[in-house]
């Protein structure tokens, strides 16, 4: 057994990842720079899951409404939500790819079930946000006509 490595993986100028040379301090996994990186990184994807969660109850409660029978103003509600959530869920996924990617050299099977809710998720709101979008053209070809 060679002496321990730290966990996380860099970028090298030509794309390849490799692990982190620095040796991590006796019972932990990153070496003292990526620990920070780390804490830093897991933060920024856990804020944004939070920002989703706090709209978690209005997105469920707009999807049963049927959008395309929405007026102007209904529309313009139920789209800002649908939005702010995706823009968030998105966020999320994204940063949450890249820290496993970077953290977890082995897979780690609850958090890449969790990363597959999420994309699931996020599928359901792209599939929302289209009807809506469709339903704005709608709605916009009307008051030219
Ligand atoms: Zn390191």
């Amino acid at each position: 057994m060679g002496k321990p490595r730290c966990w996380a993986q860099v970028t090298l100028s030509d794309g390849r990842q490799k692990q982190c040379t620095k040796a991590p301090p006796a019972g932990t996994h990153y070496c003292v720079e990526h620990h920070q990186f780390y804490v830093r990184r897991t933060d920024t994807y856990k804020k944004a899951t939070l920002e989703m969660e706090a709209l978690d109850d209005a997105f469920v409660s707009i999807g049963d409404t049927h959008v395309e029978g929405l007026g102007q103003e209904d529309l313009a509600y139920v789209a800002e939500i649908a939005r702010t959530y995706l823009e968030w869920l998105d966020r999320a996924v994204k940063k949450r790819e890249e820290h496993h990617q970077q953290f977890f050299t082995q897979v780690d099977h609850a958090h890449r079930d969790y990363l597959e809710i999420l994309k699931y998720r996020r599928d359901q709101a792209f599939k929302y946000l289209y009807r809506v979008e469709s339903r704005e053209m709608e709605l916009f070809d009307e008051d030219w006509d």
